[in-house]
């Protein structure tokens, strides 16, 4: 192939860029080990271990039967306005929540621009920060790592546009309580956007979730987002959704590829929502594994960090090497050097079997060396 001085024609800032890295896929084991993908335990993507709704499984395939014709978007929007209670002037499609993150970088910042982060938040923040040239702007977290809210105020400047916070985050699982958050958005200065993001809202006890989608009349500069990828299981499929002020939506809504959500994810997304069954097992199976999970690390003898998602991080002194002899053995968990936590690992909650298969890959990891 000829050369070309392709990052001279590039734009600075993407340069700079390390694109994010996904867990591994099963398929990838199986290539680089030759490990039957059936002895292979995923739990490295926060992924449901239930899989799908069969209705929203159903409902993929009877839309793949018209894979021909562009995707028509009303249903779904409707559909997630009306499970939300806004109106659907609110609701901004996502090829996946991280698409909704995307556009918000987009649409308000550009070189010059900051957006505060907390470090350990979601790493997808920094990402759609520097590809849009703004400057991300890191403040330390708690001890418990944790967002520190006053210290994101206090990180706010006049170049600030944008502001994230992970509610429970990924990858700490930790959780600040809906009264602090509110007192926060209070003072936060209404030209500077607040991203909440709630990716495992429906992994939260009923009792302690709050309906986030009412100070969306408070805060015109707030923006939600939610997904299909977890709690429903639609990883695959690429759904997510944001919530928002009717003009903050129009506003996203310009930079946002027509038909980014596709005809089949569309599709299973409207069905998932009206399977609260599912969902309710779905919730069920995670609480049941978190408590075997934490009592499992507890008999080991290791640290966690907060667990308000479907995953748990935890300490271990040599995550690499423990991360290599997990893979040998078939379990994929998620290293987390790049947010800076060489010393954890996350484990998504599996179901009973692989959690109990984890547990014991992990105690004969720790034993033999
Ligand atoms: C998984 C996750 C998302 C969204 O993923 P999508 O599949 O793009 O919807 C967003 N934020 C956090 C914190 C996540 O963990």
């Amino acid at each position: 192939m000829t050369t070309l001085a392709a990052d001279a024609l590039a734009n600075a800032n993407v340069l700079d860029l390390v694109p994010y890295q996904p867990g591994k896929p099963i398929e990838e084991l199986v290539r680089e080990r030759g490990i039957p993908a059936e002895q292979i335990v995923k739990l490295a993507s926060n992924e449901n271990p239930l899989g799908m709704s069969p209705k929203a499984r159903a409902a993929a395939e009877a839309a793949l039967a018209e894979g021909e014709r562009y995707p028509e978007q009303f249903d779904l929007a409707a559909a997630i306005a009306a499970h939300c209670g806004v109106h659907a002037a609110q609701v901004l499609l996502g090829n996946g929540s991280n698409d909704i993150l995307d556009f918000v970088a987009r649409v308000f910042l550009r070189q010059g621009d900051e957006s505060v982060i907390s470090q350990y938040a979601f790493l997808v923040y920094e990402l759609a920060t520097r590809a849009a040239g703004a400057t991300p702007v890191f403040v330390p977290a708690t001890p418990g790592y944790g967002h520190d809210l006053d210290g994101m105020l206090a990180a706010i400047t006049p170049k600030t546009r944008v502001l994230w916070i992970a509610n429970p985050n990924n990858p700490t699982g930790t959780f600040i309580p809906y009264a602090e958050i509110k007192s926060f958005l209070a003072q936060v200065p209404q030209r500077v956007i607040v991203v909440l993001d709630e990716a495992y809202y429906e992994y939260l006890p009923p009792a302690q979730r709050e309906d986030t989608t009412k100070w969306l009349a408070d805060f015109p500069n707030l923006v939600l987002t939610r997904t299909f990828s977890k709690v429903y299981g639609l990883a695959g499929l690429r759904v997510g959704y944001g919530l928002m002020h009717p003009q903050l939506a129009g506003l996203l809504n310009r930079v946002r590829p027509p038909f980014n959500v596709n005809r089949m994810g569309g599709a299973a997304a409207v069905a998932a929502l009206g399977d609260a069954t599912f969902v309710a097992q779905s919730y069920a199976c995670n609480i049941a594994g978190r408590t075997q999970l934490v009592v499992g690390f507890a008999d080991l003898g290791m640290e966690t960090i907060g667990n308000e998602g479907n995953f748990i991080t935890f300490k271990v002194a040599d995550a690499a090497a423990v991360n290599e002899r997990l893979l040998a053995r078939g379990i994929i968990v998620r290293p987390l050097v790049n947010y800076g936590l060489a010393e954890f690992l996350r484990v998504t909650i599996g179901t009973k079997s692989e959690n109990v298969r984890f547990l014991a890959a992990l105690g004969a990891c720790l034993e033999k060396h």
